[in-house]
């Protein structure tokens, strides 16, 4: 078969094996061109390990610190001529260059809020690691069954207290226009901070640590966005926020419990990019788009691999991290410093349609999208004949 990207709306249903594979090459080429973590976890869990942030975690942690990796995803595999999803891809090709340089890896794909995961992960911890240093929490899910209540939380991206008037950007077509986004009501915010909200990493901790596979000095950080006043009304003062702030409470929780294996929690505010998480939330795409533009005229843009290795090399395990009032490390200067900012500001006051080109990097924008379903890699032969259920990556 020959694959071609399907696009239908935020997503790509289809995704290519041999461009997957070559997306973690280049992730794990950019980091054997970094020096090594000294200090760097050994052991370490990452939930959400299939794509965008908690894929370069785990490459991060592997190759830039030599550790074994235990990852957890929930992706689906090829069949009846259809092509698996991305992370599907992504994970195989990960475990051959992982298997290849000597790591341990091993992948588990199911649905990570439930507690008959968290008793096979335990297990897989128990068998092959004994104990773990680090927990990286980098899910982001739209649903949630809850495995206590068997309620299914569905969340919601959408502002609070009042419509939100304002511009966004249809990715496809190129054409910015204005929409009006109504805000959520109180059962839903409820639900976005269930499925979103720290929860779970209290659930995976306490799973962890009664079954006494934590070890001393463990350390687990989950991600978080804080973002640009431009995007506040739909992301950090909105449902999405509101469920990001309840990780601020968990860290805090989590930190008081690990106290008896030395252990920390840290909520780490990490830049905007491209994932399939993101591309799904209305304005962050046209903000993205003059964002790029002016990080990388300004030489400080990063994607996921290079925004992560600084996190774990200076924040995680450096000497000197960025930590703010409440506690979280702060890896978004880079996006927040004035200079990129106030010109982020002045291009959005102005942009439309007709001059997207010119103040804002709508190329970059569709290429790091596409590059997330394989799509765009160099040295891939696009027009190749494939079996998209061959392993062999
Ligand atoms: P992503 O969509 O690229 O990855 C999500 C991961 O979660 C995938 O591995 C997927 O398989 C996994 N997953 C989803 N539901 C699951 C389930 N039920 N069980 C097991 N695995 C499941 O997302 P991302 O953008 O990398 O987001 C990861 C974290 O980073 C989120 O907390 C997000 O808020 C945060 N973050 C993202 C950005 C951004 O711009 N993308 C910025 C800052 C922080």
């Amino acid at each position: 078969m020959i694959i071609k990207p399907r696009i239908r709306g935020f997503i790509c249903t289809t995704a290519h094996p041999l461009g997957c594979a070559a997306n973690v090459d280049a992730q794990i080429a950019y980091v054997a061109g970094q020096e090594e973590i000294a200090d760097g976890p050994k052991r370490v869990l990452v939930l959400g390990a299939s794509g965008g942030y908690g894929l370069a975690s785990r490459i991060v942690a592997a190759f830039g610190c030599g550790a074994a990796t235990l990852g957890v995803s929930f992706e689906k595999p090829p069949g009846d001529g259809r092509t698996a999803t991305a992370g599907w891809y992504n994970n195989h090709a990960f475990q051959a260059r992982a298997t290849a340089k000597g790591l341990y890896s091993k992948t588990l794909d199911g649905d990570a809020f439930s507690d008959e995961l968290k008793q096979q992960v335990v297990e897989a911890i128990a068998a092959d690691l004994g104990q773990i240093d680090l927990l990286v929490y980098s899910l982001a899910s739209p649903v949630r069954q809850h495995p206590r209540t068997g309620e299914l939380h569905r969340s919601v991206i959408k502002p609070l207290g009042e419509t939100f008037h304002v511009k966004t950007l249809n990715v496809a077509k190129g054409v910015v226009h204005e929409v009006d986004l109504e805000p959520a009501d109180e059962a839903e915010t409820e639900a976005t901070v269930a499925v979103m909200g720290g929860e779970d990493w209290e659930y995976w901790i306490d799973a962890l640590a009664e079954a006494g596979v934590l070890a001393d000095g463990f350390r687990t950080v989950s991600y978080t966005y804080i973002g640009s006043e431009l995007t506040w009304p739909i992301y950090w003062r909105a449902t999405l926020g509101k469920a990001k702030e309840d990780l601020d409470r968990a860290a805090a929780a989590i930190s008081a419990r690990l106290g008896e294996v030395d252990g920390d929690a840290k909520v780490a505010v990490l830049k905007a990019v491209v994932t399939q998480a993101s591309a799904a939330i209305p304005v962050v795409p046209l903000y993205n788009t003059l964002l790029f533009a002016v990080m990388k005229e300004q030489g400080s843009h990063e994607d996921c691999i290079d925004h992560v290795y600084r996190l774990f090399a200076s924040g995680l395990y450096g000497a000197s991290p960025e930590i703010d009032d409440v506690g979280r490390l702060r890896l978004d200067d880079w996006e927040l410093a004035p200079g990129v900012q106030e010109e982020v500001l002045r291009r959005w006051a102005v942009v439309r349609t007709e001059n997207l080109d010119e103040l804002g990097d709508l190329e970059g924008f569709r290429a790091d999208f596409l590059r997330l379903f394989g799509f765009g890699m160099a040295g891939v032969d696009y027009a190749a004949d494939l079996d998209p259920t061959s392993s062999d990556l």
